[in-house]
Protein backbone atom coordinates (compact mmCIF):
# COMPACT_ATOMS: atom_id res chain seq x y z
CA UNK A 1 0.00 0.00 0.00
CA UNK A 2 1.01 3.33 -0.89
CA UNK A 3 -0.37 6.41 0.99
CA UNK A 4 -0.95 8.95 -1.96
CA UNK A 5 -3.11 11.81 -0.10
CA UNK A 6 -3.95 12.47 3.80
CA UNK A 7 -6.37 15.13 4.85
CA UNK A 8 -6.27 16.11 8.97
CA UNK A 9 -10.45 15.63 9.56
CA UNK A 10 -11.05 16.77 13.00
CA UNK A 11 -10.28 16.97 16.92
CA UNK A 12 -12.38 15.61 19.76
CA UNK A 13 -12.29 15.01 23.19
CA UNK A 14 -15.27 12.47 22.61
CA UNK A 15 -15.79 9.92 20.21
CA UNK A 16 -18.30 10.82 17.23
CA UNK A 17 -18.47 8.62 14.23
CA UNK A 18 -17.38 10.71 11.54
CA UNK A 19 -19.89 10.95 8.45
CA UNK A 20 -18.25 8.58 6.41
CA UNK A 21 -18.18 5.11 7.21
CA UNK A 22 -14.61 4.04 6.44
CA UNK A 23 -12.39 1.41 8.16
CA UNK A 24 -10.02 3.10 10.83
CA UNK A 25 -6.90 2.12 11.95
CA UNK A 26 -5.67 4.01 15.20
CA UNK A 27 -2.67 4.62 16.68
CA UNK A 28 -1.60 4.31 20.80
CA UNK A 29 1.13 4.72 22.84
CA UNK A 30 2.76 6.42 26.09
CA UNK A 31 3.54 10.45 25.33
CA UNK A 32 6.75 11.45 23.45
CA UNK A 33 6.92 7.77 21.69
CA UNK A 34 6.73 9.44 18.38
CA UNK A 35 2.89 8.73 17.54
CA UNK A 36 2.88 11.85 15.98
CA UNK A 37 6.37 11.79 13.86
CA UNK A 38 4.88 8.26 13.16
CA UNK A 39 1.82 9.20 11.15
CA UNK A 40 3.60 12.28 9.68
CA UNK A 41 6.08 9.52 8.19
CA UNK A 42 3.85 7.59 7.14
CA UNK A 43 1.78 10.08 5.07
CA UNK A 44 5.38 11.64 3.62
CA UNK A 45 4.32 14.86 5.61
CA UNK A 46 6.09 16.73 8.18
CA UNK A 47 3.49 18.46 9.57
CA UNK A 48 0.09 16.86 9.26
CA UNK A 49 0.11 15.48 13.23
CA UNK A 50 1.80 17.72 15.76
CA UNK A 51 5.12 16.96 16.65
CA UNK A 52 6.64 17.24 20.59
CA UNK A 53 3.25 18.86 21.61
CA UNK A 54 3.68 20.21 25.46
CA UNK A 55 3.08 17.54 27.85
CA UNK A 56 -0.26 18.81 29.79
CA UNK A 57 -1.53 19.88 26.49
CA UNK A 58 -5.09 18.81 26.28
CA UNK A 59 -5.09 15.27 24.43
CA UNK A 60 -7.71 14.36 22.01
CA UNK A 61 -8.92 11.99 19.18
CA UNK A 62 -7.13 13.01 15.92
CA UNK A 63 -8.95 11.80 12.67
CA UNK A 64 -7.05 11.83 9.35
CA UNK A 65 -8.40 10.78 6.09
CA UNK A 66 -5.68 8.76 3.65
CA UNK A 67 -6.47 8.00 0.22
CA UNK A 68 -10.25 9.76 -0.38
CA UNK A 69 -10.12 9.23 -4.02
CA UNK A 70 -9.56 5.61 -4.20
CA UNK A 71 -9.53 2.78 -0.87
CA UNK A 72 -9.82 5.51 1.54
CA UNK A 73 -9.56 5.01 5.30
CA UNK A 74 -9.45 6.66 8.33
CA UNK A 75 -6.15 7.14 10.38
CA UNK A 76 -7.03 7.72 13.76
CA UNK A 77 -4.35 9.61 16.67
CA UNK A 78 -5.76 8.40 19.85
CA UNK A 79 -4.02 10.28 22.91
CA UNK A 80 -1.14 9.42 24.55
CA UNK A 81 -1.08 7.77 27.95
CA UNK A 82 1.80 7.72 30.79
CA UNK A 83 2.55 11.54 31.34
CA UNK A 84 4.84 11.86 34.51
CA UNK A 85 2.85 14.88 35.54
CA UNK A 86 -0.97 13.66 34.93
CA UNK A 87 -2.86 13.59 37.68
CA UNK A 88 -5.99 11.11 39.10
CA UNK A 89 -8.76 13.18 37.16
CA UNK A 90 -6.33 13.50 34.15
CA UNK A 91 -5.96 10.00 33.89
CA UNK A 92 -9.73 9.02 34.82
CA UNK A 93 -10.57 11.56 31.35
CA UNK A 94 -7.73 9.65 29.33
CA UNK A 95 -9.40 6.39 30.27
CA UNK A 96 -13.27 7.32 29.36
CA UNK A 97 -11.65 8.94 26.12
CA UNK A 98 -10.48 5.83 24.99
CA UNK A 99 -13.40 3.38 26.60
CA UNK A 100 -15.78 5.75 24.91
CA UNK A 101 -13.82 5.51 21.07
CA UNK A 102 -13.26 1.55 21.54
CA UNK A 103 -16.42 1.09 22.03
CA UNK A 104 -18.67 3.57 19.82
CA UNK A 105 -15.99 2.42 16.82
CA UNK A 106 -17.65 -0.30 14.17
CA UNK A 107 -15.17 0.07 11.80
CA UNK A 108 -11.85 -0.66 13.28
CA UNK A 109 -9.81 -2.77 11.60
CA UNK A 110 -7.06 -3.11 13.68
CA UNK A 111 -4.21 -0.53 16.26
CA UNK A 112 -0.66 0.20 15.68
CA UNK A 113 0.92 0.02 19.48
CA UNK A 114 3.80 1.80 19.71
CA UNK A 115 6.34 1.51 22.14
CA UNK A 116 10.02 2.76 22.54
CA UNK A 117 12.39 0.07 21.49
CA UNK A 118 15.04 1.03 23.76
CA UNK A 119 13.10 0.51 27.02
CA UNK A 120 11.31 -2.28 28.41
CA UNK A 121 7.53 -2.32 28.26
CA UNK A 122 6.15 0.29 30.85
CA UNK A 123 3.28 -0.82 33.18
CA UNK A 124 1.24 1.18 30.72
CA UNK A 125 2.48 -0.61 27.97
CA UNK A 126 1.32 -3.83 29.42
CA UNK A 127 -1.77 -2.68 30.09
CA UNK A 128 -2.30 -1.07 27.11
CA UNK A 129 -1.66 -4.29 25.41
CA UNK A 130 -3.82 -6.16 28.07
CA UNK A 131 -6.91 -3.93 27.09
CA UNK A 132 -6.19 -4.40 23.13
CA UNK A 133 -6.05 -8.21 23.67
CA UNK A 134 -9.19 -8.40 26.60
CA UNK A 135 -10.85 -6.73 23.55
CA UNK A 136 -9.66 -8.86 20.81
CA UNK A 137 -8.53 -5.80 18.73
CA UNK A 138 -5.97 -7.13 16.32
CA UNK A 139 -2.82 -5.19 16.48
CA UNK A 140 0.65 -4.38 15.51
CA UNK A 141 3.31 -3.20 17.59
CA UNK A 142 5.64 -0.67 16.44
CA UNK A 143 9.11 -0.56 18.13
CA UNK A 144 10.09 3.13 18.06
CA UNK A 145 13.17 4.94 17.31
CA UNK A 146 15.40 2.07 16.27
CA UNK A 147 17.66 4.59 14.65
CA UNK A 148 18.71 5.18 18.62
CA UNK A 149 20.16 1.80 18.47
CA UNK A 150 22.73 0.05 16.10
CA UNK A 151 21.38 -2.29 13.55
CA UNK A 152 23.48 -5.47 15.29
CA UNK A 153 21.45 -4.47 18.63
CA UNK A 154 18.41 -4.96 17.75
CA UNK A 155 17.53 -8.40 18.53
CA UNK A 156 18.88 -7.87 22.11
CA UNK A 157 16.24 -4.97 22.54
CA UNK A 158 13.64 -6.60 21.07
CA UNK A 159 13.64 -9.99 23.09
CA UNK A 160 12.62 -8.45 26.26
CA UNK A 161 9.44 -6.73 24.28
CA UNK A 162 8.74 -9.45 22.53
CA UNK A 163 8.49 -11.11 25.88
CA UNK A 164 6.52 -8.80 28.07
CA UNK A 165 3.85 -8.30 25.30
CA UNK A 166 4.01 -11.64 24.44
CA UNK A 167 4.02 -11.28 20.71
CA UNK A 168 5.72 -13.29 17.77
CA UNK A 169 9.02 -11.55 16.30
CA UNK A 170 5.97 -10.85 12.94
CA UNK A 171 3.91 -8.74 15.21
CA UNK A 172 6.84 -6.16 15.93
CA UNK A 173 7.80 -3.42 13.34
CA UNK A 174 10.99 -1.74 14.28
CA UNK A 175 10.67 1.54 12.76
CA UNK A 176 12.26 5.01 12.77
CA UNK A 177 10.44 8.16 11.15
CA UNK A 178 14.03 10.04 11.50
CA UNK A 179 15.56 7.24 8.55
CA UNK A 180 12.00 5.81 7.55
CA UNK A 181 12.84 2.02 8.81
CA UNK A 182 10.22 -0.39 8.96
CA UNK A 183 8.16 2.12 6.93
CA UNK A 184 6.98 -0.12 4.18
CA UNK A 185 6.59 -3.15 6.36
CA UNK A 186 4.16 -1.07 8.63
CA UNK A 187 2.20 0.19 5.36
CA UNK A 188 1.86 -4.01 4.30
CA UNK A 189 0.61 -4.64 7.75
CA UNK A 190 -1.64 -1.82 7.42
CA UNK A 191 -3.28 -2.85 4.32
CA UNK A 192 -3.46 -6.88 5.65
CA UNK A 193 -5.48 -5.31 8.62
CA UNK A 194 -7.66 -3.46 6.24
CA UNK A 195 -8.30 -6.31 3.67
P1 LIG B 1 4.07 11.65 20.38
O1 LIG B 1 3.93 12.41 21.67
O2 LIG B 1 4.02 10.16 20.60
O3 LIG B 1 3.18 12.09 19.27
O4 LIG B 1 5.59 11.88 19.92
P2 LIG B 1 6.20 12.93 18.84
O5 LIG B 1 6.01 12.41 17.45
O6 LIG B 1 5.68 14.28 19.15
O7 LIG B 1 7.76 12.79 19.16
C1 LIG B 1 8.30 13.04 20.45
C2 LIG B 1 9.78 13.33 20.32
O8 LIG B 1 10.48 12.17 19.83
C3 LIG B 1 10.08 14.45 19.33
O9 LIG B 1 11.15 15.20 19.81
C4 LIG B 1 10.49 13.70 18.05
O10 LIG B 1 11.37 14.44 17.23
C5 LIG B 1 11.17 12.46 18.62
N1 LIG B 1 11.00 11.28 17.73
C6 LIG B 1 9.87 10.81 17.22
N2 LIG B 1 10.08 9.73 16.45
C7 LIG B 1 11.41 9.51 16.44
C8 LIG B 1 12.28 8.53 15.82
O11 LIG B 1 11.85 7.63 15.10
N3 LIG B 1 13.61 8.65 16.09
C9 LIG B 1 14.12 9.62 16.90
N4 LIG B 1 15.45 9.63 17.09
N5 LIG B 1 13.35 10.55 17.48
C10 LIG B 1 12.02 10.51 17.27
Amino acid sequence: MEIRSSRFVTSMSEYRPPEADLSQIAMCGRSNVGKSSLINCLCGRSKLAKVGAAPGKTRLINLFAINEESRPFYLVDLPGYGFARADKKEIARWGTMMDGYFTACKALRGVVHAVDIRHEPTADDLQMNAYLRSRGIPFIVVANKADKISRGARMKYLAPILRALQVQPWQVIPFSSEDRTGREELLLQLEKMLT
